[in-house]
């Protein structure tokens, strides 16, 4: 069975979705799910911390969770990497026993990339190569995490016309992060929220083909759905994409690999 390996429900500050509303979606669809929860630890230094926290407490996530688990759903986290957070996270995912770790670049030198100031005074090739080069870095600093969200994280929310990670152009950054992914064992996901686009695969196949060429053999498929009509996202092209590229969907249990 695929898997939908980035979700989030109310435990996430961003989140309204329910977690026996998602369970019965993924049901409908014929998937398995893993919540992955928002702990952004650093995020309370933040000049947007008024609105949002992206912690959660893990005792409580387990005791009100824990009866729902089994074949169908697992229960995750997505860790905001930054250089102050690595301790903390190293401690919080010792807390209970989460079934899958997703480590994700969300915000750098306190901004998020979410708001506009992280782009101010940057081109646009400054921008995502200090986001690359941040990405790499804490990739060798959380060698424990199973999977690297998002690579185009970025592309969602940066002000360009022209959002996409020139691979031509950056090959050098995005080249560094794959071989940091491979070195640590860890897992490149394919997030399929931007997947609904052919110039969004394109751009996106490159990065993808060169992480199989120097070696990399399995990818976590993932929605990062916030809502329940977004579970399952563009599932058949990632699928696709996958498949063409011999990449092989996996996802998470107890902190192990998983083959759909
Ligand atoms: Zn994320
Ligand atoms: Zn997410």
């Amino acid at each position: 069975m695929i898997y939908d390996s980035h979700s989030h429900t109310e435990f996430s500050s961003d989140s309204d979705m329910k977690a026996t509303d998602a369970v019965q979606a993924a049901d409908r669809l014929g998937i398995g799910l893993v919540f992955t929860e928002h702990y952004d630890f650093d995020y309370v230094e933040s000049p947007h911390y008024k609105d949002m926290d992206f912690v959660f407490d893990p005792q409580k996530y387990w005791r009100q969770y824990e009866p729902l688990r089994g074949n169908k759903l697992l229960l995750g986290v997505e860790l905001g990497l930054t250089p102050g957070s690595i301790e903390a996270n190293k401690r919080f995912i010792k807390q209970v026993p989460f079934d899958q770790v997703i480590g994700s670049i969300h915000a750098i030198n306190k901004l998020d990339i979410y708001y506009p100031d992280y782009y101010e005074n940057k081109t646009k090739r400054e921008a995502y190569a200090c986001y690359l080069k941040n990405m790499a870095d804490m990739v060798k600093a959380n060698p424990y995490i199973d999977i690297l969200g998002h690579i185009d994280y970025i592309c969602r929310y940066a002000p360009y016309e022209d959002k996409e990670i020139d691979y031509t152009d950056l090959h050098d950054l995005v080249d560094l992060v794959i071989m940091n992914v491979l070195d640590t064992g860890t897992v490149m996901e394919l997030n399929t929220r931007r997947l609904d686009s052919k110039t969004v695969a394109e751009a996106l196949l490159p990065i993808y083909r060169r992480y199989r060429e120097l070696g990399g053999e399995y990818i976590a498929i993932g929605s990062d759905a916030h809502k329940v009509e977004n579970l399952g996202m563009n599932f058949p092209m990632a699928i696709d994409l996958a498949e063409f590229l011999g990449l092989k969907p996996v996802y998470f249990r107890e902190r192990r690999i998983e083959y759909t």
